[in-house]
């Protein structure tokens, strides 16, 4: 059992002692002390099944053995060295991703986040070009550094500083979008976007692949080669941001960039391909990488053993335990259900996403599709009183996101529905 500091004594520290910025889930904070798989235990040994995996992170599942192996083996040996020295893990976990990308993606850049991994890409991509200007899409996420909070484009994390050249154009959302899934328009956009709001030139295009904390939005079927050839013709490179999509989660591909058929210029990506580790990667082509070439590049902890040793441990569990296929699987048995759970209530606007990379948004009307925002409110305080840990996101914060841990199985997938029915029915 679990002797540590209570949930309320946590929560008081942590206010005196950390930022004011910080947020918590629940309107009671839950004080998470133990993880195993796809359950979380809370401090009275009360189980969870977690259904959005540290958002999104827990690729593998919470302290999976074998990864947790490998990175306590490599940290009895050595923790610590930096690329100064030679070190095989860093290496070998750089051929095992590179293994794992189409094309001539082949020169790997470790970092320790997603945001660090962004502001590579961009200045790759600047650097590369000669050109500045970055366009991403409305509703992106793709950090909160200095320079990656010009790329997000969601209210809740813009803060008002010097952001850089950057534009945002209209979202290729086929639930909420206003052309629907009509990808030409969208692309059209973008193109007048280019030839009237920029010099013509550009220096790169990023989009998550399917959008994360704007709710699990996938981008309109053929968006991306559409607008993939108007950025390179504009002088740009293609980043794709595969912090939440990538590692097999969509299912039916490792990439989420494979969904749409492209090839991108650079990678970028964290979150589950550590398992929980602080981990990133950048990979992109020699020929972009070469830009770099010109001075040093250097990231003290970036792809340091211990994380090495851990992010290679998950390609492997990945393909030995066939999380790809499970997650086409479990998917899509989650979808069909929630689908189902739609033609019986009202509130459930749209069910979408591919694999476990699910979104359920709700609202009040569908027709106007008003955001459900007080019902989401409720819903998600009692899925967790029923021991389902949901995310919550979207632009008006009405999307249950169900991202777990690969993990994740049929089982878990009808407790979850169940659940969320029963919680409707108590509306
Ligand atoms: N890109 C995407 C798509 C993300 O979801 C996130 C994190 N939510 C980031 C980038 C930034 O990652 P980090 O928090 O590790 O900096």
């Amino acid at each position: 059992p679990y002797n540590g500091p209570r949930a309320d004594q946590v929560f008081q520290k942590r206010k005196k002692f950390l930022g004011p910025s910080l947020f918590h889930y629940y309107q009671k904070p839950l004080n998470i002390v133990e993880g195993k798989m796809q359950y979380l235990f809370d401090e009275n040994g009360r189980r969870y099944l977690d259904a959005f995996a540290g958002i999104v992170t827990v690729s593998c599942g919470h302290c999976h053995p074998e990864i947790l192996n490998a990175i306590t083996e490599q940290s009895k040996l050595l923790q610590h060295a930096t690329t100064i020295y030679l070190h095989h893990a860093i290496a070998d976990f750089a051929e095992a991703l590179a293994s794992k990308m189409p094309g001539n993606l082949k020169v790997v850049y470790f970092v320790n986040s997603g945001s660090e991994a962004n502001e590579l890409a961009m200045m790759m991509a600047r650097l590369y070009t000669g050109n500045l200007g970055m366009i991403s899409l409305r509703n992106a996420y793709h950090g909160g550094s200095s320079g990656t909070l010009g790329l997000t484009a969601l209210n809740t994390w813009k803060y008002p500083i010097p952001q850089g050249e950057i534009h945002h154009v209209v979202n290729p959302d086929p639930y909420r979008g206003v052309f629907g899934s009509d990808a030409n328009r969208y692309a059209k956009d973008l193109q007048d976007h280019i030839d009237f709001g920029t010099s013509g030139k550009v220096a790169g295009f990023i989009a998550e692949t399917i959008q994360g904390a704007g709710g699990a939005v996938e981008l309109a079927p053929g968006y991306l080669k559409l607008v993939y050839d108007i950025v390179r013709k504009a002088g740009g490179v293609c980043i794709a941001d595969e912090v939440q999509t990538g590692f097999g989660r969509t299912g039916s591909n490792y990439w989420g960039f494979e969904t749409q058929g492209i090839i991108p210029d650079i990678v970028t990506m964290a979150k589950g391909i550590g398992n929980g580790l602080p981990l990133g990667a950048v990979v992109t082509t020699p020929e972009i990488a070469s830009v770099l070439a010109q001075k040093i590049q250097f990231n003290t902890f970036g792809g340091n053993p211990v994380c090495s040793a851990g992010g290679l441990a998950v390609l492997r569990v990945i393909d030995q335990e066939k999380r790809q296929a499970h997650c086409t699987d479990v998917g899509s048995h989650l979808l069909k259900r929630l689908r189902a759970l739609q033609q019986t209530h009202e509130i459930i606007g749209d069910v979408r996403g591919r694999g476990l990379m699910v979104g359920i948004e709700l609202v009040t009307d569908r027709n106007e599709k008003t955001p459900a925002k007080a019902e989401t409110a409720v819903l998600f305080e009692k899925l967790r009183e029923l021991g389902i840990l949901v995310g919550k996101g979207g632009l008006h914060g009405n999307v249950f996101r169900i991202k777990p841990p690969m993990c994740f199985n049929r089982d878990d997938a009808d407790f979850l529905v169940d659940a969320l029915d029963y919680a409707i029915s108590k509306l």
